[in-house]
């Protein structure tokens, strides 16, 4: 396998089929990674592919049909793309579900699937990649983590919650464990970064949390991007165990009177520059 040095630095990123994934693989192939995409459906994967060559004309791009809750796929697609790409530097885990749902009607199974996708996946998808991570000598895991659970509580996410917290503690210890073949493990925290899974949540719920973002709008995908190409990033190589938080200020106010004050006061500010 030849080294990071004589050839084109490698990404494998999981859900990168559409929302922050292919943010992030965008981010990436914008910064000359050949990139790997991977998605549960066939027809997915090829949409994802198209719309990643269609904003970064010339990329090399892989797309390759995936469950993370299947490791021995997710193996297969690693090393397939390890022997295309002559090995692999980054790995995203970054697929995901949030299906929301209060205490009261969450089932066993339901909590399960969260963290089988969310929390096991990740696991799989790391532990299958740190072969080829090795061989990088300068490997990057950066997990797609979330403001939720990691920082705040939200109505009906307490498995999505719990799976997001999980992955940092994982973060955490595989960063010490990793850090002798130079691997650096860390995690990207978004707030509500607009993608089609958050679409399904609705529009109130978009409003709503607009209006809870001291920046006054929800995040991009490439937004996200622009945080995991700076982990992926030879100045970042001493950066490890760390999360960067991209949420427009969401966690910062105490109280929604914090936020409605500096609001008012900047009121007529907000008037002059619309003009
Ligand atoms: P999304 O629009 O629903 O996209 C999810 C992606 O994950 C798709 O590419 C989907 O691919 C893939 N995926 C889901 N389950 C999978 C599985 N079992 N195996 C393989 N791929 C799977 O979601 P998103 O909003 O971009 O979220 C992506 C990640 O960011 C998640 O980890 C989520 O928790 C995190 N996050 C999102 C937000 C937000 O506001 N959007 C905030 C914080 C954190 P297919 O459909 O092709 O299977």
């Amino acid at each position: 396998m030849a080294s990071s040095t004589t050839r084109t630095r490698s990404a494998f990123v999981t859900g990168g089929t559409r929302g922050i994934g292919l943010g992030i693989a965008t981010a990436l192939a914008r910064s000359g990674y050949a990139v790997c995409i991977t998605g549960r459906g066939g027809s997915s994967v090829v949409s994802g592919r198209e719309a990643l060559v269609a904003a970064v004309p010339g990329a090399d791009v892989s797309a390759v049909a995936v469950d993370v809750t299947d490791p021995e796929s997710v193996a297969r697609a690693l090393a397939e793309f390890a022997a295309y790409a002559g090995g692999i530097d980054v790995v995203c885990p970054n697929a995901g579900i949030f299906p929301q749902t209060a205490l009261a009607e969450l089932s066993e199974d339901e909590f399960r699937s969260v963290l089988d996708t969310n929390v096991v996946g990740t696991f799989s998808t790391i532990k299958a990649a740190v072969p080829y991570l090795k061989e990088s000598r300068a490997g990057r895991v950066i997990m797609t983590s979330s403001i939720t659970g990691s920082l705040t509580g939200f109505t009906g996410w307490s498995h999505y919650g719990a799976s997001k917290a999980a992955q940092l503690g994982m973060m955490r210890t595989l960063a010490i464990e990793l850090a002798p073949w130079n691997i650096t493990v860390n995690a990207v925290l978004p707030g509500n970064i607009m993608t089609e899974g958050l679409s399904d949540l609705g529009q109130d719920y978009i409003d709503s949390m607009a209006q809870a973002v001291p920046l006054g709008r929800l995040g991009l995908p490439e937004e996200i991007g622009a945080a995991v190409a700076f982990f992926a990033s030879p100045e970042a190589g001493y950066v490890t165990g760390q999360t960067i938080i991209v949420d427009g200020g969401q966690t910062l106010p105490e109280s929604s009177e914090a936020l409605s004050l500096a609001r008012e006061i900047a009121q007529e500010y907000l008037v002059d520059v619309s003009r």
